[in-house]
């Protein structure tokens, strides 16, 4: 790492604003060098934290001594804000979803090549440990040849109480968990999708969907099940797969669960019928234990560069993005496809 430091300024000081400059404190090359939000208060409290505050966007990007903006407001503004600070010579982090379309994102690209700044989108998730695990997983195929891939996060607590709650800000929850697990899922595998259908649940009665499942057919083989639920008292495990030799479930973020594959040296042990209700079974009999090999889910090591490392790396030319362009725009397309697959009742074949 050099030793410049770079100073960003977050626009929009709310929930995740707040936490990025938590994020961003041991950085060594970044410095929270101030704060712009529209609302007084979240100004005050970005000034009891001891931050410089700005009076408008306008004096955050006409600021020489900024270098990038970080944009963590309601996802209906992002691409105004964005366009303005990389036009203003600024490199620019911004939030996810980066934008409602994909047409939208496109147009921020087009500004940043341009203006020849460095713009990425806050795919944070894709650090997280589990999805890490899993992805370690399928690429060593610890349960062979992956066909069957099931993605989830639920809730109880319905959609919080703000701007997600409503259609003009980009609210809805495919447009916020969602983006977070398919932007994984597009990492999980090389293959391009051949299908998609999916199904937007409006239980809480909001003019966004509170949450939805997702069917999605890769040409590979794979089938992946993507799903959010801000109404599940009872959750099912946050990753299950199944590959040609074996089943992995992952149930939580604190990463418990296991994997359970055929033992390769032992023959084919015939199963025991059990008892299932009133009835005897053999066919889902548990297999027997000496046909099987189990294994804990191992913790793997962390990430060489994180988000913002790797931000500064490609500010200095040192390293690639580790969240492309591309990579956004295809998690947006296949959210557009969703829409219209759920609005459509229909199976959208279609190349993504
Ligand atoms: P929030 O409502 O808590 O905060 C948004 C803040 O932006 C508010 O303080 C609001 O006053 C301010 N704001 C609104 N319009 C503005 C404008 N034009 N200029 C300046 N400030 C403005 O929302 P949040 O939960 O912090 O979400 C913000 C963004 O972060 C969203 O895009 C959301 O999807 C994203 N987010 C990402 C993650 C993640 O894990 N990557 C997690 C949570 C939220």
């Amino acid at each position: 790492m050099g030793n410049r430091i770079y100073n960003v300024v977050i626009i929009g000081y709310g929930g995740m604003g707040s936490y990025h400059v938590q994020l961003i404190e041991p950085i060594q090359q970044l410095a929270v060098g101030g704060v712009y939000d529209i609302v007084d208060y979240r100004m005050e409290l970005a000034a009891a934290g001891g931050y410089k505050t700005y009076e408008s966007l306008d004096a955050v990007l006409a600021d020489q001594a900024v270098d990038i903006v970080l944009i963590a407001t309601p996802n209906d503004v992002h691409k105004e804000i964005a366009i303005q600070a990389l036009q203003a010579g600024k490199h620019v982090i911004c939030e996810k979803p980066v934008t409602i379309t994909s047409a939208d994102f496109l147009d921020i690209v087009e500004v940043a090549k341009k203006e020849n700044r460095v713009f990425t989108v806050h795919q944070n998730r894709r650090w997280d440990e589990d999805f890490r695990i899993i992805k370690d997983m399928i690429g060593k195929k610890t349960v062979g040849e992956l066909f069957q891939l099931e993605s989830r996060v639920q809730g109880a607590n319905g959609i919080p109480g703000d701007w997600r709650q409503l259609k003009a800000y980009g609210g809805g929850m495919l447009l916020d968990w969602g983006v977070h697990l398919l932007d994984q899922l597009l990492q999980i595998t090389d293959s391009q999708i051949e299908s998609v259908a999916a199904k937007l649940s409006y239980i809480l009665g909001t003019e966004v969907d509170d949450g939805f499942t997702s069917f999605i057919e890769f040409k590979d083989g794979l089938t992946a099940v993507i799903e959010v639920g801000t109404t599940n008292y009872v959750k099912l495990p946050r990753w299950y797969i199944k590959g040609t030799e074996g089943t992995a479930v992952i149930r939580d973020w604190d990463l418990s669960g296991e994997i359970v594959t055929r033992n390769p040296d032992v023959a084919h042990v015939e199963p025991k019928p059990i008892q299932a209700g009133q009835g005897l079974t053999k066919t889902m009999a548990p297999p027997s234990e000496e046909s099987t090999l189990k294994f804990p889910i191992e913790k793997i090591p962390a990430a060489a560069e994180s988000f913002y490392q790797n931000f500064v790396s490609a500010i200095e030319g040192k390293a690639e993005l580790a969240i492309k362009s591309e990579e956004v725009h295809r998690v947006l397309v296949l959210i557009e496809t969703i829409f219209e697959a759920a609005a459509t009742k229909s199976v959208i074949r279609r190349t993504i």
